[in-house]
């Protein structure tokens, strides 16, 4: 696809936008600021693959049943963790079996990749691990610059909430979300990243002007964000961070985050500075 890079930089500029204008950033968390659940992948594939093998008489092979689980797995990457296991009792109600509510393996993922997340919170809260590498690069920088700007920052996240405030306040960032930091619910239908997008549009018309998608810009490495930010009209800004897991699972993020409709891509926030300066035209 076409595209240019802004001046010297590697940012990639994918259509032009109405920049100036930004008052508002919405951020995703995991893979956009946080790398704390980087590898979380490792733990699900292997925990549903078990769950076809033991709740079905499937005959397919282990390798066969892994293609299947990174497809879906990957595909619902960026919406709530229930999605993935929802498709998990599909499946195995598919194969003859009788799946358990989504909600119980979504438990059991999360009680099997908590000994992985917690080893890192432990770390951090104990002093003995760095948050720096536990962030995206310069992210945090990034927030300093924007709140230093009096641009109101938000978070929202497809992971449990309390895990999300927690995790944000270990590594240091929480502070800078003056806009609130969102979350899934176990009652799922209640949250989702556009219920959150909505909101604050509505806050921000409420205020007695009209909005403009050109005031608000939205930042994720999940195709779900950039789709989100367009149904709006929002700036979009695509983040192809790196991820740590065995499966190559998306690999081929940078060309999701533009088929969704990415303005801008950056593999992290080490050029935030050219980023803002374009963004603001300052
Ligand atoms: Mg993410």
């Amino acid at each position: 696809m076409e595209h240019l890079f802004l001046d010297n930089t590697a940012i990639e500029i994918h259509r032009e936008i109405q920049t100036g204008n930004i008052r508002h950033v919405v951020f995703d968390f995991d893979g956009t600021i946080s790398l704390i659940r980087d590898g979380w992948q490792n733990v699900m594939v292997p925990l549903m693959i078990e769950c076809l093998q033991t709740e079905t008489d499937t005959t397919e092979t282990q390798e066969q049943l892994e293609t299947i689980v990174v497809d879906f797995v990957d595909r619902l990457t960026g919406k709530q963790t229930i999605y993935q296991m929802m498709q998990l009792s599909e499946e195995i109600e598919k194969r003859g079996g009788t799946p358990k509510e989504p909600l119980a393996y979504k438990d059991e993922y999360n009680r099997r990749l908590l000994p992985v997340v917690e080893e890192r919170i432990a770390g951090l809260a104990a002093g003995t691990l760095s948050a720096d590498p536990l962030r995206v690069p310069m992210s945090l920088e990034f927030l300093q610059s924007l709140r230093g700007m009096e641009i109101s920052c938000y978070l929202a996240s497809g992971t449990d909430v309390e895990f999300v405030k927690n995790e944000a306040s270990l590594l240091g960032v929480a502070e800078y979300f003056n806009g609130g930091i969102f979350g899934a619910l176990r009652e799922y239908k209640k949250f989702s990243k556009a219920m959150i997008i909505e909101k604050i549009i509505t806050d921000i018309a409420s205020t007695a002007r009209s909005y403009s998608g050109s005031e608000l810009l939205i930042v994720g490495d999940g195709y779900v964000e950039i789709e989100n930010a367009k149904e709006v009209g929002a700036i979009a800004v695509g983040v192809a961070s790196v991820e740590g897991n065995v499966y190559n699972m998306n690999a081929d993020k940078r060309e999701r985050l533009i088929r969704a409709g990415a303005d801008i891509i950056i593999r992290d926030f080490r050029e935030g500075t050219q980023l803002i300066n374009y963004l603001f035209n300052l």
